[in-house]
């Protein structure tokens, strides 16, 4: 359990105040997340990391000098948004570009991948090295669908020694992969994790069960065990990663880094009990241990369990490992303490002015505002089923994502519509509000879908219904080629697609809006309701496909939800299709 919080909404924020608050040596706020509160030599490449929170030491606490230059913070368990991505990245900038690294969740990748994307805009340089070394959420020829866990730690670090050693972007990038490349790690978990004020964990292990291959956002293990002893579970570990020894090492006479990692509520003394026994199982392989690691890296909440990581090192990745560093919670050797920079002035959030509009589509944006109103209203009402469902094979947060999404969309569309903006305004303002604050996958793809309406709803006039079609199309062609999901993945793709569709139909031949939209809506509510039968192609669910066997896809689901109150809510004028 995790036991003290304030209003659990506001949990992630508070921790990071109190975060900076008792680590200003080390770092500094950001719009955003967290940067280094020490100088850093002009022209050296910037490391920036990031993801959800409920992870610490990842990611805020690995910032600093022979560490990252800076972490983007999600929401609990929730990818940092993009806008939060490319503000820490604007921050931690020094001239030399950026190399963005991180553990490979689809939300994390959508929205890193969309800052590198804007930052490559402003003429900034942008590389990627996305973490995959947990061996057992994909087949090795699938490697590069593999997730990031305790891993992550040697990839940053090899990436950050190698800005420090003056290497260029492209040296940077090269050595990060090759770090990724060399680091495997595979992990087990004892109980689950339960968020701040949530009444369930995210999923249970049976007692005296042990749950083989979990995630660290609690996606369920892939198998089950009994709990064997300290010195099976060391053997297990040990006998996993040599079971997948990357290309090109020969294990005897191999050096190699192993991270003993907790995560979360196992203690350092059982983790040694477990460690004694890998040692010695990896010296008789005959592998050289150097500099190990035994203790909490990247954690999972209140989970209980452990994961091995091994960094197989070769002359080039051990010389940059055994430069020091000096970050809140992870210090290794001595560094010469750089000198403290000023105070970023973090970036305000002016209120900008809204663009002119036309009494028509003022009075349209108060409509939209209502629009913005019964989508909060109906997944309000639904969160707790939302967050059901996604963590049958997902991390069980897509209640509290859309809730946040929806929330912060009400709230920026109400401001904007206030202040005279029209309806294309409010709708763009709330979107982008929306993606900023939901976090997660489905926050960036519901982003880009509510920005694809907008653009068509323009600022003047009343939009005809065919608009609206064709601003839902746009949005379902841009989910697609963000999200990279086509039909029969086990998306929200299965519910919009089929949903736009029918509305295009439904207006081509002439209905109005309302008759249109809930003919549409009855047809996404169908599609959603079919995603039960599928198997998850995309996302955090690919792992346990056959776990979601049964069960609707949440994305898909709420976006049936949403499509369904928003048809009860339209008004029989959207009929007059020239107006
Ligand atoms: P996260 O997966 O980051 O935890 P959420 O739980 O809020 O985000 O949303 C999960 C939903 O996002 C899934 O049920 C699915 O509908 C949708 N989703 C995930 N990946 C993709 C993708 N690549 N394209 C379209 N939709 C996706
Ligand atoms: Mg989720």
């Amino acid at each position: 359990m995790t036991r003290i919080w304030n209003d659990p909404a506001d949990f992630a924020d508070e921790m990071i105040d109190g975060f900076v608050a008792a680590n200003g040596r080390h770092v500094q706020r950001v719009s955003g997340g967290v940067v280094r509160s020490t100088e850093v030599p002009e022209g050296q490449v910037a490391v920036v990391i990031g993801g959800g929170s409920g992870h610490y030491p990842a990611f805020g606490g690995l910032v600093g000098q022979g560490l990252a230059h800076g972490a983007a913070l999600g929401n609990l368990f929730a990818s940092p948004s993009a806008q939060q991505v490319h503000a820490v990245a604007r921050a931690a900038d020094n001239g030399g570009g950026v190399l963005f690294t991180y553990g490979n969740y689809a939300g994390d990748v959508l929205n890193f991948d969309a800052a590198q994307e804007r930052l490559r805009g402003e003429g900034v340089a942008c590389a990627t090295v996305a973490v995959t070394d947990d061996i057992f959420s994909a087949a090795p020829e699938e490697r590069h669908k593999r997730r990031g866990i305790a891993g992550d730690l040697a990839v940053f670090r090899i990436a950050a020694a190698a800005a420090e050693a003056g290497h260029d972007l492209a040296g940077v990038e090269r050595l990060a992969r090759l770090a990724n490349d060399r680091t495997r790690s595979f992990g087990v978990a004892f109980s689950g994790c339960t968020l701040p004020g949530a009444e369930e964990p995210l999923f249970s292990v049976p007692e005296g069960r042990m749950a083989i291959g979990l995630g660290i956002h609690g996606e369920p293990g892939i198998d089950e065990t009994d709990v064997p002893t300290a010195d099976g579970l060391a053997e297990l570990l040990v006998a996993k990663l040599l079971d997948e020894v990357p290309a090109g090492v020969d294990v005897a006479g191999a050096r190699a880094v192993p991270i003993l990692n907790g995560l979360g509520s196992l203690k350092y003394e059982e983790l040694f009990v477990v460690y004694r026994r890998v040692s010695q199982l990896l010296a008789a392989q005959g592998i050289t241990i150097v500099d190990p690691h035994v203790g909490e890296y990247c954690t999972s909440f209140d989970m209980a369990g452990t994961s091995l990581t091994l960094l197989w090192l070769d002359e080039e990745l051990e010389a940059l490992w055994e430069t020091p560093v000096d970050t809140p919670a992870y210090r290794r050797g001595s560094v010469d303490q750089a000198a403290r920079r000023s105070e970023n002035a973090s970036a305000a959030i002016d209120a900008e002015a809204v663009p002119e509009s036309d009494e028509a589509s003022r009075e349209v944006a108060g409509r939209v505002r209502a629009v913005l109103e019964t989508i909060a209203a109906t997944v309000d009402a639904n969160v707790d089923e939302l967050g059901r469902i996604d963590a049958i094979a997902g991390d069980g947060d897509h209640g509290i994502g859309m809730q946040r999404g929806a929330k912060a969309a009400l709230a920026a569309g109400t401001i904007a519509a206030e202040a005279g903006a029209g309806a294309g305004t409010t709708l763009a303002r709330a979107a982008a509000a929306w993606a900023d604050k939901a976090g997660g996958t489905s926050g960036a793809l519901w982003g880009v879908i509510l920005t694809s309406v907008a653009e068509r709803l323009g600022d003047s006039g009343k939009p005809a219904a065919a608009q609206v079609a064709a601003g839902v199309a746009a949005g379902a062609r841009g989910v697609m080629d963000y999200g990279k999901a086509e039909i029969g993945d086990k998306t929200l793709v299965d519910a919009l697609v089929p949903f736009s569709e029918s509305l295009q139909r439904n207006t081509d031949a002439g209905a109005d809006l309302r008759t249109a939209w809930t003919a549409a809506a009855e047809d996404a509510t169908r599609a959603a309701k079919a995603t039960a039968d599928l198997l998850p192609r995309m996302g955090r669910a690919r792992p346990h496909a056959e776990k979601s066997l049964g069960t609707p896809d949440p994305g898909a689901h709420s976006l049936a939800l949403i499509a369904t109150a928003i048809g009860g809510l339209l008004h029989p004028e959207g009929r007059n299709r020239n107006a």
